[in-house]
């Protein structure tokens, strides 16, 4: 029997995918985590699992209680999809500028959506400081109480994925995985799948891939957090050292532009059938940079963070992609 036990039990061990044409360009084996196979279609789905139960444990979290969390709309679906199936019901804040897709899906799994404009962390508006005090009042009027999820500086978040999608990656790989890359959000996959693959081997060379418009490249490669240019991928790019990225072990960086990205995600749906997201692409992008860096023979591999359907008005609208200058997928071209 092979049987797994609903929505929770069916988070994780994704299949490790070979990238066929980036791993034939560079003579490499480039591998994607195919996260956008987890129930709610994200990594998130890790973090909101992660979360729950570490809150659960340290008796924070009461049955019925809330679940309050400021998200890119990601964690959110899974943290919502998570309370659906464990009895807790879910308030999500997330900025406006995120996709349609994410907002409806929000909606349709019951979340209490509350959209806030875009605004920088330093501003008390911004959605994770306006989730933060929005847990504090609920805690305070919700029958059952309620918590914040804190992705970013909870390292419950981190930690599962030390315990999973790392542990799953050196396995998967029968430990001959020579580097890994990653983009950056919270940083919990960075520094989670990081921690987990240098535990077994302190060689595997970790790459931080960060889109431009984040400050998190210019961290690693100058010293300084400075942010420049600018990108539509979403659910990436950091504008500070979280608790989660504090201390992730980080070999190397690369910064990669949106065209390079999205030729690669546009490719690998043509090419393989493979329906991504912009935050992949990043990721394959610097798996590939990685890959031409090492040499043939290496083992490079990276996170298929979600799917393509959830940014279906961004990435595979050519109206939208023109506008910004990006390439736009031949067969929409017309
Ligand atoms: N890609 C997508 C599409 C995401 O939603 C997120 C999380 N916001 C990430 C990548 C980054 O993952 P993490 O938070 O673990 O850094």
């Amino acid at each position: 029997m092979d049987i797994r036990d609903g929505f929770i039990g069916t988070i994780g061990n994704t299949p490790l995918i070979r990238l066929e044409g980036p791993s034939k360009a560079t003579g490499c084996n480039i591998l994607g985590k195919a996260e956008f196979l987890n129930p709610g279609g994200s990594v998130k789905d890790r973090a909101a699992i992660a979360i729950v139960r570490d809150a659960e444990r340290r008796g924070v979290l009461k049955p019925g209680g809330t679940i309050v969390e400021g998200t890119a709309g990601n964690t959110g679906i899974g943290l919502a999809l998570v309370g659906n199936a464990l009895g807790y019901r879910t308030v999500i804040v997330m900025p406006e500028t995120q996709s349609q897709e994410k907002k409806d899906m929000l909606r349709l799994v019951g979340a209490d959506l509350r959209l806030v404009p875009a605004l920088p962390y330093k501003d008390p508006g911004n959605y994770v400081r306006y989730s933060e005090r929005l847990a504090a009042e609920l805690a305070e009027s919700e029958p059952n109480g309620a918590v914040w999820a804190n992705q970013f500086d909870n390292t419950a978040n981190r930690e599962g994925h030390r315990q999973t999608t790392g542990r799953e990656i050196w396995e998967q790989t029968d430990g001959t995985v020579d580097a890994f890359t990653c983009a950056v959000g919270t940083g919990g996959t960075l520094a989670g799948v990081g921690m987990a693959l240098k535990e077994r081997n302190p060689k595997v060379r970790i790459v931080l891939a960060d889109p431009f418009g984040s400050a998190i490249y210019n961290h690693y490669a100058i010293g300084e957090l400075k942010a420049e240019g600018s990108s539509i991928t979403e659910g990436i790019g950091q504008g500070r050292i979280t608790a989660n990225l504090d201390g992730a072990p980080v070999d190397d960086w690369e910064q990669i532009p949106d065209d390079e990205a999205l030729e690669l995600i546009f490719d690998l749906l043509k090419t393989q059938g493979l329906v991504l997201g912009g935050s992949s692409g990043i990721n394959v992008a610097a798996a590939v940079r990685v890959a031409r860096k090492l040499g043939p023979g290496h083992t490079i591999a990276t996170i298929l963070c979600d799917g393509g359907q959830r940014y279906q008005s961004k990435l595979f609208n050519p109206a939208f992609l023109r506008e910004k200058n990006l390439p736009v997928p031949s067969w929409l071209d017309n």
